[in-house]
C-alpha cells in the first residue's frame, strides 16, 4: 500500500503491470471451462471453471480489496454477499444481532430463513443501545444505515464484540471504501452492495465480502463455490471500469448532498431531515470522527405519498427510482416497497449533476408541493 490519495488509488486499483501493446484494463474474459494442461490439469492454472475462478473477477476483487484494505470475494449482488456470509458462518443454535433499521431484505432473510434453521435473531437500532453481546456469534451493522442514515461508533462496538467473542461485520454500502474503512476500524469483515455508489452507473448488480482473516475468507470462498452466486465477467469488468471515477463521483455527490441538506433544512413542509454531515444531525459527532467523507444520500419526510409524488413529478432532475449512489439524482418513497418507513419518507440520492442546477430544481419542485 502506498501513500497515494483516493483519486489515485481508484484509478490504479487492481490494474495489471503496464505491458506494451496491452490495454490499461484488459477486457472481460468470457469462459465457463478453460483449456487445461492435459498433464497438470487444474493444478496448472488458476482458471479451471468459471464458477470458481475468472481473471476479470480476480482483478475486480484485487481492486476492491486494495480499497477496503483486505482480501475480497465478489458476489452476484449485495444480497448474495450478505446472505452468503451469514450462512457460511452461522450454525443452528447461534445468535446473530442485526440492525433494526437496516436494509429491509436482510431483516426479512433473517426472520424467515435464519430463524427457520434455528438461528436466534436479535435486532438493535444502528444508533444503539446495543444489548450485552455475551453469547452472540455475529454482529452485523450498517453504518450509515440505509435508509435512516444513523451511524454507530465502530471502534467502540468492535472492542465490545471482540471482548464477547463475536464477529463484527460492517455493511459499507452507503459509505463505500473511500468513505469508511471498517477493517481498519476493527471489523472482522466488511460486506457491501457494489450496485450502489461503488460502481455508480445504475447498470449492474454486485456484492462483495472483504476480510483480513484467511480462515473467514476460505469459508466465504467455499460457500460461494458451493452455491454459485458469482457475478458474470461483463458485470465484473463494468464494475472495475467504473471504480476509476469513484473519487470524482463521490466528491460531487457529497457536495450536492451538502447543498440540498442546507436547502431542505429551511423548508416548512419538510420534516425529519437526516444527513450525517449536518452539524445539527444526531449522527454528526460519530460521523465526522469515523467517515472519511459524507454520503451523497439524505432522507426526509414530506408528510404523505401524494406530496412525494407531486415533488418528484415537479422536479426535472430528480428521477423516481429505487437504489442509490448513481450518476443521476433519484428519489425513492421507501414505503411503496413494503418496508416499515412512514408513507411520506423519502430517500434522496444525489447524482453528479451541477450543484446549482440541482438545488434550483429541487427548490422549484418543493415550491410546487408547498408547505
Ligand atoms: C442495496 C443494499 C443491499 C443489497 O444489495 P443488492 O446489490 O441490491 O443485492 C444491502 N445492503 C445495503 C445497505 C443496501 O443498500
Amino acid at each position: 500500500m502506498t501513500d497515494d490519495h483516493d483519486g489515485t488509488r481508484c484509478v490504479h486499483a487492481g490494474l495489471p503491470e503496464p505491458a506494451p501493446g496491452e490495454p490499461f484494463l484488459p477486457g472481460p474474459v468470457f469462459a465457463a471451462p478453460y483449456h487445461l494442461d492435459p498433464w497438470a490439469g487444474p493444478a496448472g492454472t488458476p482458471n479451471g471453471y468459471g464458477r470458481s475462478d475468472n481473471p476479470t473477477r480476480r482483478r475486480l476483487e484485487a481492486a476492491i480489496g486494495e480499497l477496503e484494505g483486505g482480501d475480497c470475494r465478489a458476489f452476484a449482488s449485495g444480497q448474495a454477499a450478505i446472505t452468503g456470509l451469514l450462512l457460511s458462518v452461522l450454525r443452528s443454535g447461534d445468535t446473530v444481532l442485526l440492525p433494526a433499521d437496516g436494509y429491509f431484505p436482510v431483516r426479512a432473510f433473517a426472520t424467515e430463513t435464519l430463524a427457520g434453521i434455528g438461528v436466534r435473531v436479535l435486532f438493535a437500532p444502528t444508533a444503539g443501545p446495543y444489548p450485552d453481546l455475551a453469547g452472540v456469534r455475529l454482529v452485523l451493522v450498517e453504518t450509515p444505515a440505509n435508509p435512516g442514515l444513523d451511524v454507530v461508533d465502530l471502534p467502540v462496538l468492535a472492542a465490545r464484540a471482540r471482548a464477547a467473542g463475536a464477529l463484527l461485520v460492517v455493511d459499507n454500502t452507503t459509505a463505500t471504501p473511500l468513505g469508511q474503512r471498517p477493517l481498519e476500524l476493527g471489523a472482522d469483515l466488511v460486506v457491501a452492495s457494489g450496485t450502489k455508489a461503488l460502481t455508480g452507473h445504475s447498470d449492474l448488480l454486485l456484492g462483495y465480502v472483504g476480510t483480513r482473516s484467511a480462515e473467514l475468507l476460505a469459508a466465504v470462498t467455499r460457500w460461494r463455490d458451493h452455491t454459485g452466486a458469482v457475478p458474470g465477467a461483463f458485470d465484473a469488468w463494468l464494475a472495475h471500469r467504473s471504480l476509476a471515477t469513484l473519487d470524482l463521483r463521490l466528491a460531487r455527490q457529497t457536495a450536492n448532498a451538502a447543498a440540498l441538506a442546507e436547502l431542505l433544512a429551511e423548508q416548512p413542509g419538510v420534516t425529519g431531515l437526516r444527513w450525517p454531515g449536518r452539524p445539527e444531525d444526531p449522527a454528526y459527532p460519530v460521523a465526522v470522527a469515523q467517515l472519511r467523507r459524507m454520503p451523497g444520500v439524505l432522507s426526509f419526510d414530506l408528510g404523505d405519498a401524494d406530496r412525494v409524488a407531486r415533488f418528484v413529478a415537479a422536479a426535472r432532475l430528480v428521477a423516481a427510482a429505487t437504489s442509490f449512489g448513481g450518476l443521476h439524482t433519484t428519489a425513492d418513497r421507501r414505503a411503496q416497497w413494503g418496508d416499515d418507513t412512514p408513507p411520506g419518507f423519502v430517500r434522496l440520492s444525489c447524482g453528479v449533476e451541477d450543484t446549482t442546477d440541482l438545488v434550483a430544481d429541487v427548490a422549484a419542485a418543493l415550491r410546487v408541493v408547498g408547505g
